[in-house]
């Protein structure tokens, strides 16, 4: 529950300059100087943070490394690790309505889904990886007689985490959790736009007792930190959300330096796919707006496309047309808002131009399609359904980021499928029907890291979430994601 009078008290208090933190110090930027901290809900300057140069990059794999290297926290038991990352947790709850509104300032999503999303989710994956840090056994192999086949996993070394603006707590929690929990240790790039909470958290971990140089945070830019971890030769593993082509850069550079693995989560254009059959076209209606509108379609498993089956197009549209439009796009930091503000002002001009690019295409503006709040001086959107999409326009093919819908009808279930299985992405997607035939025939055929029946979103820490083709490959959550964090090393014995 959020503490109405603390948020009212937090909402406009200072944010003092952010530092890096690098091996257990906070630590300003050798030479790149600072960068403006822009607040989404208001376009106003909220602190400055360093920009980090290569070099400062290299002093946190440093840290890491060595950090690594001695065995100060993978030579630790696994239950020690456990009981240190157990306190973390506690520390991040404990300062979770703190960490909400801090990060609510910085990226702009409404609070009433931050507060559980960020802080909340953060702490409970952390606890979740913890919790299985003494829980995991290697493996003995049903070798032939005389031999002894021993299956060791090993924490991989040193991470790079680089991960982005939309959920920070969320996600940096899936990379942060299962990494530390395995013996890792970490350099963390958070996005331009949304670093203070990560930085905050990282001060916490310290005080939970996390030895130093086990969780570096660097702030900056992209081209130049990221690139820096990217490139490093004392970077073993490196995990990324975010987008296609900076995921490309990174596969690339790890080619040109040191071969590390690298792991992407790259985001999709996930087909909702919404049959006459549904069970409920009012709940389908409901969550499908949520689907896509909540934080502002600025969510990687966003239900970006309605695929809806002819015969109930124009009543469903209808009816997410009254829900769209009954959502509150807000003041961030109001719990009665359900949906916030866009990240920033080029995410918001980018939104703007794919619906034109629809309008100029002669699609059908179902509703919103414009900025909202401008007073405001922040970046608000109106939620958006467009309708009459063709499969092949660029807001069926390529992700938006934004709160905008593609409506695409189709009239089989074999056409529901090519269409859903119709771009580079596989990430989610979402089936809504009675028939418990077709559902299963559904999840078969549709190629996705995820697809949901009767619902969109939600799935919880116990399953893995990942995606195939272009949206990527390897799995965040569950005890799936442990394993791009160890490496298996086999002893062979004769006996
Ligand atoms: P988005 O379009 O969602 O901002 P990006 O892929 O640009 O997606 O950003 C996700 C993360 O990747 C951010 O932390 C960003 O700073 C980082 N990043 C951007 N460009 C590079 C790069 N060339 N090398 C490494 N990291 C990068």
């Amino acid at each position: 529950m959020i503490d109405r009078e603390k948020l009212t008290a937090l909402r406009d208090a200072p944010v003092a300059p952010a530092a890096h933190v690098i091996d257990g110090a906070r630590c300003q930027a050798s030479g790149g100087g600072t960068m403006d901290v822009v607040s989404p809900l208001d376009g106003s300057v909220l602190t400055t943070m360093p920009r980090g140069t290569a070099d400062d990059a290299a002093a946190a794999i440093s840290a890491a490394r060595k950090a690594f290297d001695d065995g100060r926290w993978s030579g630790l038991s696994p239950a020690a690790r456990k009981a240190v990352l157990l306190k973390w947790a506690d520390l991040v709850d404990a300062h979770a309505l703190e960490l909400a509104v801090l990060g609510v300032r910085n990226n702009g999503t409404e609070i009433s889904m931050a507060f559980k999303a960020e802080p909340v989710s953060a702490a409970a994956t952390i606890r979740y990886f913890a919790e299985a840090a003494d829980k995991l056994y290697g493996e003995i192999a049903p070798a032939a007689p005389g031999t002894l086949g021993l299956v060791h996993r090993e924490p991989a070394g040193v991470v790079g985490a680089i991960v982005p603006w939309n959920f920070p707590l969320m996600i940096g929690a899936w990379k942060l959790g299962p990494a530390l929990a395995a013996g890792c240790t970490v350099v963390l790039k958070p996005a331009e736009t949304a670093s203070l909470t990560l930085l905050r958290i990282a001060e916490l971990a310290l005080d939970a007792g996390l030895p130093r140089g086990v969780l570096n945070v660097v702030t900056g830019e992209g081209a130049t930190v990221g690139a820096a971890i990217a490139e490093s030769m004392d970077v073993d593993v490196l995990v990324f959300t975010g987008s296609g082509p900076t995921g490309r850069r990174l596969l690339e550079a790890s080619a040109r330096s040191n071969f590390k693995r690298v792991y992407l989560e790259l985001g999709g254009k996930s087909p909702n796919i919404v049959f006459a059959d549904a069970p409920d076209l009012d709940e389908a209606a409901k969550v499908s707006a949520h689907g896509i509108f909540r934080n502002s379609g600025q969510v990687c498993v966003a239900g970006s496309r309605l695929l809806v089956e002819r015969t109930i197009h124009d009543a469903f549209v209808a009816k997410l047309k009254s829900v769209a439009e009954a959502m509150v796009v807000g003041d961030p930091l109001d719990p009665a808002t359900s949906a916030g503000a866009i990240n920033s002002e080029r995410q918001l001009a980018q939104n703007l131009r794919f619906v034109a690019e629809a309008r100029a295409k002669g699609r059908t503006i179902v509703t919103g399609g414009h900025r909202v709040r401008e007073d405001s001086g922040g970046f608000y959107m109106a939620p958006t359904i467009v309708a009459g999409v063709s499969p092949e326009d660029a807001l069926a093919q390529e992700e938006v980021f934004g709160p905008v819908l593609a409506v695409i009808p189709f009239d089989t279930e074999e056409e529901a499928v090519a269409i859903a299985n119709g771009t580079q992405f596989g990430l989610a997607a979402a089936v809504w029907t009675a028939n418990l035939s077709r559902a299963h025939r559904m999840i078969r055929a549709v190629k996705a890291g995820v697809v949901h029946v009767n619902t969109y979103g939600g799935a919880d820490i116990t399953v893995p979430l990942g995606g195939v083709k272009q949206s990527g490959n390897g799995h965040d959550k569950s005890l799936h994601a442990f394993d791009k964090f160890f490496d298996l090393k086999t002893a062979w014995i004769k006996l």
